[in-house]
């Protein structure tokens, strides 16, 4: 017989898919890290599972215990199944920002979720940072997850997600794309394949109204960069100790309206059922099209599912009302 002990086990050995349509006009070879084969439809699982097994050999996190996160979801969802197999409480603490569809399901595997709202800075007391460092103090036998600065979360792709890669590309990836949000990925994934192969290159996709690209190549933290914007998962307005500036090539920025657009085209013209951020990276790579060579093999990260999008991204008249199209 051939099966997990349980759920968790099944994290990880994600496919990498060729990109056949999307990506034609390039002249190189483009492959998608599919991480919605996740059991928890995304690439955090990783991360999650790695955050609270360091926290439980520490002795942070200790039986019986309650985790609380904030959250766009999916890093919620990876704690939570997490928490239902190990028998811990888990407690969300999301931006009003987020779909519903990402809260119900936080609820559908036993998460409490928080819901704060996204229009206030992060030292406001009402922001989702600061609500869930007070509920951690104030709730006996809890532990402040903070994906932004656990050093887990970037470790978990040191771990697997970059050897992966480098060994289903048989050493021969040469470009790095993915999104970056707390910077676990980018950080973790980039590492590794360097210290495989130091020429290879890492992009960073990020988002306008996110302060990423602008540090990274002037080492300014520009508070004018910060404004609201509707792409889930990517750009930040803090610098998350998990995004390791030095590792990193280069950002490029897509738009809100490339972003969702780019999701859609992913489903139509690939069958590639995606989130939000898996647009923006696709849109991302084709921006820096100049980048890439003949006998270049260029791996992208998609994070999370479709399915999380079917109220916002998948649904024409919500579309619409952005403007994203006629
Ligand atoms: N895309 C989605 C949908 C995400 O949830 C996240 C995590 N915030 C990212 C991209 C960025 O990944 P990371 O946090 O590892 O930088």
């Amino acid at each position: 017989m051939e099966y997990a002990e349980n759920i968790l086990e099944t994290i990880g050995n994600t496919p990498l898919v060729k990109m056949n349509k999307l990506t034609a006009k390039l002249p190189c070879l483009v492959l998608a890290k599919y991480e919605t084969f996740n059991p928890g439809n995304s690439v955090k699982d990783r991360m999650a599972l790695q955050m609270i097994e360091d926290a439980e050999a520490a002795g942070i996190l200790k039986p019986g215990g309650t985790i609380i996160e904030g959250t766009s979801g999916n890093t919620g969802m990876g704690l939570a199944l997490a928490a239902v197999v190990k028998g811990y409480r888990m407690i969300c603490v999301i931006s009003d920002k987020q779909s519903k569809e990402k809260i119900d399901i936080l609820k559908a595997v036993g998460s409490e979720v928080h819901v704060c709202p996204t229009d206030v800075a992060p030292d406001d007391p009402r922001s989702y940072y600061s609500t869930a460092r007070r509920l951690s103090t104030e709730i006996p036998n809890s532990w402040y997850v903070n994906q932004y600065d656990n050093p887990s979360n970037a470790k978990a792709h040191y771990l697997t997600t970059g050897p992966e890669i480098w060994r289903q590309t048989d050493g021969k990836v040469t470009h790095f794309v993915v999104g970056v949000g707390t910077g676990g990925t980018i950080s973790g994934v980039g590492k590794y394949l360097k210290e495989q192969n130091p020429d290879i290159k890492v992009w960073g996709i990020d988002t306008y109204g996110s302060v990423f690209k602008k540090y990274h190549e002037t080492g300014i933290f520009d508070e004018n960069e910060i404004y609201p914007y509707i792409t889930e998962g990517i750009g930040e307005d803090i610098l998350p100790k998990n995004v390791d500036f030095d590792i990193i090539d280069g950002f490029t920025k897509v738009t809100d309206k490339d972003a969702a657009v780019y999701t859609q085209r992913l489903a139509k013209e690939e069958g590639m059922f995606l989130g939000n951020s898996a647009g923006a990276a696709v849109k991302g790579l084709l921006q820096l099209k100049e980048h890439f060579n003949e006998d270049d093999v260029v791996v992208v990260l998609f994070h999370d599912h479709g399915s999380r999008y079917v109220g916002k991204i998948f649904n024409d008249d919500w579309m619409r009302e952005q403007g994203f199209i006629e």
